[in-house]
């Protein structure tokens, strides 16, 4: 094989909770992860030249080792000692520096195309052992689907499905860092946790509005007083018809879930039309079983 072709999915965090901090300055999580059908595609080709290069459509993105795409090839290619060097063409859909993993998508596909492009034979445990060291979110972007996730990110309880439902998602036009929203938590001051324990019961149950009803992120009272627009838009959704609607990750994305199409379509449109969002996509769920 010279050349492979791979799709690198987006995240929402249907829950997110923050349990502590660690010592080395991590914080613990709980987080319910849901992989969506919103997609970056990536090519690989082997190349005779011994280096690794990165194209991508968005130019303010690093081609380099500060890229994941980048640093996820060349650890694999490093540990492998192999000799030739491989083409990567990063065709980025997933908004940036939004709170949808898009990074950590991207290194953890490009890890599995150069692992079938160079015949490494690692299993899926063994590409996520290594996954970690790339970023928290990376061993989850391999696992994919619905997903407790523990630890720092990396402790993964793969989850039955969820059930159908269609999930706006709108980007505002700013963008937030995970680390400023991490340094302005403050962990004892949090009021409210999500009941992360009962919406794996609801999920288990597949019980779309008890889920719905329990979307909770615990990041969203550091990045809405920052950024009230994600409140203008959690507000629009759910006018428009959603079940409920929140911030995924750190932000400043919301998202929507829906269970009629039309409704969510709707507001699609609407909000495709407003000024208030700058990135907006309308998803279905992307679930293990789709792989
Ligand atoms: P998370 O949900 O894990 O917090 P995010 O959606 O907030 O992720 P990303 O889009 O993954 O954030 O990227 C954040 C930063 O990482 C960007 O500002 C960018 O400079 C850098 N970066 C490195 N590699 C990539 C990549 N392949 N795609 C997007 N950003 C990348």
């Amino acid at each position: 094989m010279n050349h492979i072709k791979l799709k690198a999915f987006a995240k929402i965090n249907l829950g997110l909770d923050v349990i502590g901090k660690r010592e080395d300055g991590y914080h613990e999580v709980r987080m319910i992860m849901q992989t969506v059908n919103l997609y970056d595609k990536i090519s690989l080709s082997k190349t005779q030249s011994n280096e690794i290069t990165l194209k991508t459509n968005l130019h303010y993105l690093p081609t380099n080792e500060n890229n994941l795409v980048y640093k996820a090839a060349k650890m694999l290619l490093d540990e492998f000692e192999i000799n030739q060097g491989v083409f990567i063409n990063l065709e980025k859909k997933i908004p940036v520096a939004a709170g949808m993993a898009g990074g950590s998508a991207d290194a953890a596909t490009t890890m599995v195309g150069i692992n079938k492009l160079f015949d490494l034979s690692l299993s899926k445990k063994d590409l996520m052992d290594r996954a970690v060291k790339l970023g928290a979110d990376v061993p989850y972007c391999l696992l994919r689907g619905t997903a407790l996730s523990e630890g720092i990110g990396e402790v993964l309880t793969p989850l039955p499905a969820m059930p159908k439902c269609h999930v706006l998602i709108a980007k505002p036009g700013i963008n937030v860092s995970t680390k400023f929203v991490y340094d302005n938590l403050n962990i004892e001051r949090i009021e409210k946790h999500p009941d992360i324990d009962g919406m794996i019961q609801a999920i288990k149950d597949q019980d779309l509005y008890q889920v719905t009803s329990k979307l909770s992120n615990v990041l969203e009272t550091v990045t809405i007083k920052e950024y009230p627009v994600i409140n203008e838009i959690k507000k629009q959704m759910i006018e428009m018809g959603a079940l409920n609607s929140i911030m995924s990750g750190s932000g400043p994305t919301v998202f929507g879930i829906f269970d009629n199409y039309n409704k969510a379509s709707k507001a699609f449109y609407k909000l495709k039309t407003s000024e208030l969002a700058k990135n907006v996509h309308l998803a279905s769920l992307y679930n293990r079983m789709d792989q």
